[in-house]
């Protein structure tokens, strides 16, 4: 490691509280292997079904995203790009104008979008184009009919989950205000796979927990009330600025380990049960069910999984909650837990449970991780799509830290399916032949 690259490694005793099971915290900058935040129009936008999210971008933007979402046939897709060319970039070009000419039309060619996203990306940023004031221009014409919302997705110190964040705290100040005499009521915010939100939903509605809405919703003129009596569960990691906007409208956090697995999704219903006054006796009795189906599915990969060493890039900011899963119900071995940020606050409950001692890192410098990872020979590397194939190619088994975003992982009933996501893999290096013995370092430099 080098050590000019390294901030601080912070001693147990330096860290809050909270943090009492941490040995240290790596506190790395340096060159940085994620996505941005654009990639996030891909799961938000089959979410929110009649919004629209129209990339100012360069072409390299429209690639990212078209790639990674794939080009639809049969659908139109719900987002597009303007590109900033040459001549924008060379201010011969008003950009504004072209922006409302572009926006006139998608909207006069597409009826049914009813909310307009403009994502901003390095482009616009470097060339300052304001795009809050552009939505708001625009909504003045548009409005009622179509809302116009703005939010950056761009590369510049962004992870590619916080598209996530920013998307749903550029939400937040338009959602409807509840009344002074409404009773409190439970908002669970995130973006779920719609399988995963119908099985919460029902879950909260057998514990007696009556109108729990879920934020972003499925539909832009179904936009959950947040007040003074709005308590919000995340169901995600990465929503610190959403999880602030709210709390700015009045709104209070319910502190929980996320639900990812049996023990988080337990703990995490828990934290609404008891804000709620849901007897004990009625919570075992609805989430015994889960755990039991949970338990059962879990016996059957952990013998795959146990004393498996786990080493985790820095990438989709959910490294600590699935860590904290692999540890405690499948026993495998902590390397290295890398996150892109860590929010000490929301993340405390799950900080708590990691085994002591674990090595936590926090922002990156690819390099010297790379190095720590190659040393550690860890049996899995958990990492984005840009690092897996070269340390593939070193022998390493991958997993793509994207496809924790994509695919259902919460529940009881998605426990054993993000089990699968690691022990897939393990399985498949097993059949072509193990771990090879010596890293060729060459090899992943020229990749
Ligand atoms: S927003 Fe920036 S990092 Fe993302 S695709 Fe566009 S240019 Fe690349």
């Amino acid at each position: 490691m080098s050590a000019q690259n390294v901030i601080a490694i912070h001693p147990a005793a330096d860290l809050g509280c909270t943090d009492v099971n941490l040995a240290s915290v790596l506190k790395e900058r340096g060159q940085r292997e994620v996505f941005c935040g654009l990639t996030g129009i891909i799961w938000l936008h089959r979410k929110i079904q009649d919004a629209f999210f129209l990339v100012v971008g360069s072409r390299t933007c429209a690639h990212l995203i078209q790639s990674a979402a794939g080009v639809m046939i049969f659908a139109e897709p719900r987002f597009a790009t303007a590109i900033i060319d040459e001549r924008d970039l060379a201010g011969l070009a008003d950009c504004n104008e072209e922006l409302d000419r572009v926006v006139t039309r998608l909207l006069d060619r597409r009826p049914e979008i009813k909310l307009l996203f403009l994502v901003g990306s390095c482009p616009s940023e470097v060339i300052k184009l304001d795009l809050s004031r552009a939505a708001m221009r625009l909504s003045q014409r548009f409005m009622p009919k179509v809302r116009l919302l703005n939010y950056s997705g761009s590369g510049i110190e962004t992870t590619f989950t916080q598209g996530e964040d920013a998307c749903l705290a550029a939400m937040v100040p338009v959602l409807p205000t509840t009344t002074e005499q409404a009773p409190a009521a439970l908002l669970v915010v995130g973006a779920l796979a719609d399988v995963v939100e119908d099985q919460f939903a029902r879950t909260f509605a057998q514990l007696g927990i009556q109108g729990v809405r879920f934020f972003p919703p499925r539909n832009s003129a179904d936009l959950p009330a947040v007040g003074p009596n709005t308590v919000f569960l995340l169901a995600q990691p990465f929503l610190a600025d959403t999880a602030r906007a709210l709390e700015a409208r009045g709104a209070t956090r319910l502190s929980a380990p996320f639900p990812l697995g049996s023990e988080g999704t337990t703990q995490w219903l828990q934290a609404a049960a008891t804000r709620f006054n849901v007897p004990t006796v009625v919570f075992d009795a609805v989430t015994a069910p889960g755990r039991q189906r949970a338990a059962t599915a879990l016996a059957r990969l952990r013998p795959q999984l146990e004393g498996k060493r786990v080493f985790f890039f820095p990438d989709s900011q959910l490294e600590i909650p699935i860590a904290r899963f692999l540890s405690r119900e499948l026993g495998m071995q902590l390397i290295e837990v890398g996150t892109p940020y860590l929010h000490r606050q929301h993340l405390s409950e799950e900080l708590a449970m990691l085994p002591a001692g674990t090595l936590l890192s926090e922002g990156q410098h690819v390099e010297n991780q790379l190095d720590r990872c190659r040393a550690a020979r860890p049996d899995i590397v958990v990492c984005g799509l840009g690092l897996a194939n070269p340390l593939e190619a070193e022998g390493m088994t991958t997993k793509w830290a994207i496809e924790l975003v994509f695919t259902p992982i919460h529940g009881y009933d998605q426990a054993a399916d993000l089990a699968e996501l690691f022990a897939r893999p393990l399985l498949r290096r097993l059949k072509i032949g193990g771990i090879s013995k010596s890293p060729p370092k060459a090899e992943l430099l020229e990749a």
